[in-house]
């Protein structure tokens, strides 16, 4: 089945990223987000991603206008979600405000609507029951900086429909991603199944004191060639979404080196405003970090 309309719920870091992503590829795109302040900080941080999508795609004004007018925003979910062909769902990565949305939405869904949520972390069978439609839910899972960094896990649990799973698969391809389609539900898909114990092994060696920041970005740029290291990655996927996933684990498994990580995230960036690069500081200052410094792998 070819989607018409794509309904986007929650527009924050990633939710502002796939909704734009989504109608740039010509999509008319609903926004849902609690409120108008939301809404509003939504569309300010969609005029941030424009640039970048003049310089790494080539984007013209006219498009970025064209795809800016293809999108709706809205605080209201039942006008939201009324012509959607998918829903797909970034709200915050906590499964109490997942539960309690999903609960919402199915009962203003059409019948016909798709489920498909952004979640880094979770699971689709945690929440196939409460949709109410466990053979039309579904994860699709994107990268932080989309139009760039464009793959897709599409994640289905045991009772989705398979054609479902490969209309889902089409969609994401028609935005212009790489589709990766896994086999069997796995906690953290692919990607963070291999980045999340990255980052967490180099918080904790900065919560440990082993060393600073800066130093552990270096050993990883220098010694692998890769362009970022973990701390300019904790800046990009935002420390209020960090602070969340290593919370959950301190509190699921006590384990001190999670709750320590936690504490320093909240104590140390997160009271302070430090919440990465969209609120211009995290581990660095921007728009000019200094793992950005010509010097920075010289000394
Ligand atoms: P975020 O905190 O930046 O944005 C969450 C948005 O959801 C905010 O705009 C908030 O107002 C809104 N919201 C809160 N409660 C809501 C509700 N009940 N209904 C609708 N909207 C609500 O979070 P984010 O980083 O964009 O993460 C969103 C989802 O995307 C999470 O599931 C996360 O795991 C996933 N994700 C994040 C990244 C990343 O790098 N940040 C990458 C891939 C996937």
């Amino acid at each position: 089945m070819k989607f018409n309309h794509i309904t986007v719920a929650g527009s924050g870091v990633l939710g502002s990223q796939i909704a734009f992503q989504t109608a740039y590829k010509g999509y008319p795109v609903s926004v849902y987000d609690i409120n108008d302040e939301a809404l509003e900080k939504a569309k300010d941080r969609i005029r941030e991603w424009m640039p970048y999508y003049k310089e790494d795609l080539g984007a013209t004004d006219e498009q970025l206008d064209e795809a800016f007018n293809r999108m709706s925003f809205h605080s209201d979910l039942a006008e939201a979600v009324k012509d959607a062909d998918l829903v797909i769902e970034a709200v915050p990565e906590r499964t109490d405000i997942k539960t309690d949305f999903y609960e919402k939405l199915a009962r203003v869904a059409p019948e016909k609507t798709i489920f498909a949520s952004n979640s880094s972390t979770l699971l689709p069978s945690q929440f196939a029951e409460v949709t109410g439609r466990p053979e039309k839910y579904l994860h699709l899972h994107f990268a932080n900086e989309i139009w760039k960094n464009n793959t897709a896990e599409v994640m289905g649990h045991p009772g989705t429909d398979r054609q479902v799973f490969n209309d889902v698969v089409e969609f994401a391809k028609s935005i212009g991603m790489v589709a990766l389609p896994l086999k069997k539900e796995q906690p953290g898909y692919i990607l963070n199944s291999l980045l999340v114990p990255f980052l967490n092994a180099a918080q904790a060696l900065l919560a440990n004191d082993v060393a600073d920041a800066e130093t552990i970005d270096k050993t990883w740029m220098l010694a692998t060639g890769a362009p970022n290291g973990p701390f300019a990655i904790l800046d990009i996927v935002g420390l209020t979404t960090a602070y969340n996933i290593i919370q959950a684990k301190a509190q699921a498994t006590h384990d001190p080196d999670a709750q320590r990580i936690a504490d320093m995230l909240q104590n140390e960036y997160i009271d302070k405003g430090k919440l990465g690069r969209a609120s211009g500081e995290g581990f660095y200052k921007y728009p000019d970090p200094a793992f950005r410094d010509p010097g920075f792998l010289k000394s």
